[in-house]
């Protein structure tokens, strides 16, 4: 059994420095092999992304190039129906074996809508959940907000020593303290959108691809 896989779903749409920072620092924090960034096909939860799948493909591709615990896993940006992380994590957990720990890294926002998603019961069976803090949802509010059958899951399965992840393959949450980055998809696209710079919230090679292929700029 090798050291725990992360998995980082997403629109990336783009991807940014949030995006980038979480990952990293929940694999330093968890001790990850890798990190594999999954971009949505067609997400579920939300209307038609401001760039198509191969745009936000390449972006991610762009991001992760040069950092040897990243990865793009291309399993759901090829998807053009709605892609449910249940299966990805499904097809991942069948791939690695049963013993492998597997790793979901979840934004605070993410982690409090989790109920939402589609068998979501389900995911605790197929891997770890680790939930990093994100501006806007400090933690003191997470149990307010948290609807009761997650704040029932999220009550048992804390683990408040991160390293547990390594033991077992799945079934527990951590909680990782990042450094607060309050930059969100919907900010660059905003900003992009009204003739603003989006320059120094997302790698300078992510600006330059949305400048060549003038993206966001619609209305
Ligand atoms: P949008 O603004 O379009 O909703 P987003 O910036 O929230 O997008 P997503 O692709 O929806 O990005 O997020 C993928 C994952 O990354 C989610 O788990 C989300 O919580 C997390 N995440 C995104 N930005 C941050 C951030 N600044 N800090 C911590 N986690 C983040």
């Amino acid at each position: 059994m090798s050291a725990p896989v992360g998995i980082l779903g997403g629109t990336f749409d783009p991807i940014h420095f949030g995006h980038l920072r979480l990952a990293q620092e929940v694999a330093d924090e968890l001790r990850l092999s890798v990190v594999r960034f999954v971009p949505s096909g067609t997400p579920p939860h939300r209307a038609e992304p401001g760039a198509s799948a191969v745009h936000r493909l390449a972006m991610v591709r762009l991001a992760v190039a040069g950092n040897p615990l990243f990865m793009v896993d291309e399993r759901e940006a090829g998807k053009t129906g709605p892609g449910y992380t249940v299966d990805t994590l499904t097809a991942l957990r069948a791939e690695v074996g049963p013993a492998q720990p597997l790793v979901l890294l979840l934004g605070a926002d993410a982690f409090l809508d989790l109920a939402t998603w589609s068998r979501w019961h389900q995911l605790f069976e197929l891997a770890h959940i680790a939930v990093a803090y994100r501006p806007g949802f400090p933690v003191d509010t997470w149990q307010s907000r948290m609807p009761q059958p997650l704040a029932a899951e999220y009550n048992t399965r804390l683990m408040r020593q991160p390293f547990a992840v390594h033991v077992a393959p799945a079934g527990g949450i951590v909680v990782v303290s990042i450094a607060a980055l309050d930059i969100s998809a919907t900010l660059i696209r905003e900003t992009t959108r009204s003739g603003g710079n989006a320059r120094y919230l997302l790698p300078d090679s992510i600006y330059q691809y949305i400048q060549e292929h003038g993206l966001y700029t619609g209305n």
